[in-house]
């Protein structure tokens, strides 16, 4: 079973039957190697990149025990045994040690400074009276209450972050927060991008009869580099096949992966896939998905390669779901997968069902009743990027199934799948 159809039970396998997202998914990851080479940056330094050792903490955390709030740090027994005054004997802020409390009195205490030795208790000032030099606590207290201990969130010697992370502004707070002042990660991933097509040309140039704006190099740099690659652009390749194995060759030998956009067909025009023949191999993979069949895969030399169909949707969906992990593992990233769906309620009906699994661009709205529903928008041209500029995500139409209203439907959030939506 996958995540993003319902079960229907078991079927015979036709022997052509094409590969499900998820066998394509497997197999292309199966062949991804992690990139040697590593560099040791400033933490700061380390955004998006992604961690090549572990980081190992330094200290305790806390590194003593704290108080957690404003207020007065005591005994909870002195409390008890006196009238419900207690004299102050000391004032603690936030980067001051304090001396032990001397026993019946309470000190005066900031949030985050250390608890003087002999208190085991700290009461929030909002329930107590100052007088002069003395305080009053005016509600019942929990003794213990408020007070974060040495080692309780990690213990210096234990592992904070995994080899394998991609860090994220909290994983940067975390690492300094335990004194790592620089990470170990890996180097950038070289990806070179080529778009083929006769028909391409760069904005800024004139638009002749029959020509188009080459939006995939935007799409392939703006998505490589929100992954943290580096991007060797080859620009525009003619539909010739000399021109195209001289592209793939400089570009395999500069890259890490390669990437290309049109000319995978098998098509008189298509001679992507006939130069990495000759180059090297080719796997032309019938995925059972819609936009995206055929998707190639194979090796320049050593050199991975992954040609994705020329139309911009199509380029889009297959590098969420098969470049981007493809990338991520690549780069050193652990947990690199297919996407996990949301399963919300439809917004639409699909009386028609389609034949293949339909990645159909979608947005989440809010119906009259104030309930989250899923929308689709309204054509499913795999040529129409403004269909990705309405949506926030994919809804997944599996085959063969009718939807009604409120049914519901595999949701893909651009946040899980689209590098710029996350904190990189
Ligand atoms: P192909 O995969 O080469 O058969 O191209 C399929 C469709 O995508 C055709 O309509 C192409 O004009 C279009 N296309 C190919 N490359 C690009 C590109 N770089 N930018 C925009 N559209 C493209
Ligand atoms: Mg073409």
């Amino acid at each position: 079973m996958n995540d993003c159809e319902p079960s229907r039970g078991s079927s015979t396998t036709p022997l052509t039957k094409p590969l499900s997202v998820e066998e394509a998914s497997a197999q292309l990851l199966a062949a991804a190697r992690t990139i040697e080479g590593s560099e040791l940056l400033p933490t700061s330094d380390c955004l998006g990149r992604v961690l090549a050792e572990p980081v190992i903490s330094g200290t305790d955390l806390p590194g003593w025990d704290n108080s957690a709030m404003d207020g007065y740090a005591l005994r909870a027994a002195d409390l008890q045994a006196s009238d419900g005054w207690l004299p102050v004997s000391q004032r603690i802020a936030a980067g001051q040690c304090g001396t032990p409390l001397t026993p019946g009195t309470a000190a005066r205490i900031f949030t985050g400074a250390p608890v003087p030795e002999g208190a085991d208790t700290v009461v929030v000032q909002e329930v107590c009276e100052q007088d002069g030099d003395r305080v009053r606590v005016n509600a019942e207290i929990t003794a213990g209450a408020n007070i974060r201990h040495r080692g309780e969130e990690l213990e210096a010697g234990s592992q904070v972050l995994e080899a394998g992370t991609r860090l994220a502004p909290q994983h940067l707070g975390l690492a300094a927060g335990v004194g790592a002042e620089q990470l170990r990660v890996y180097r950038r991933l070289r990806v070179a991008v080529l778009a083929s097509g006769d028909e391409l040309v760069m904005p800024g140039e004139p638009l002749g009869p029959g020509q188009i704006y080459n939006s995939n190099r935007f799409l392939f740099r703006a998505l490589l580099q929100a992954l943290g690659c580096e991007v060797i652009d080859l620009g525009i390749v003619k539909d010739e096949r000399e021109a195209t194995v001289a592209a793939l060759s400089t570009a395999a030998e500069q890259a890490d992966l390669v990437l290309a956009s049109g000319g995978v067909s098998v098509g008189e025009e298509d001679h992507v896939r006939p130069a990495v023949e000759q180059l090297g191999s080719l796997d032309l993979w019938r995925v059972a998905m819609k936009p995206g069949k055929p998707v190639a895969f194979g090796h320049i030399g050593q050199t991975p390669f992954i040609g994705s169909p020329g139309n911009p949707v199509s380029l889009f969906v297959t590098f969420c779901l098969f470049a981007r992990p493809f990338i991520e593992r690549m780069q050193g990233v652990q947990d690199a997968k297919l996407p996990i769906p949301l399963w919300l309620p439809s917004g639409f009906a699909l009386s028609k069902p389609v034949k293949r699994r339909d990645y159909q661009r979608a947005r989440l709205e809010i119906d009259a009743a104030g309930q989250t529903r899923v929308q689709r928008f309204h054509s499913s041209s795999s040529a129409a990027l403004s269909s990705l500029t309405w949506a926030n995500g994919l809804v997944v139409i599996p085959p063969d199934a009718t939807i009604a209203i409120a049914d519901p439907v595999a949701f893909l959030p651009f946040a899980e799948l689209v590098p710029g939506h996350q904190s990189l």
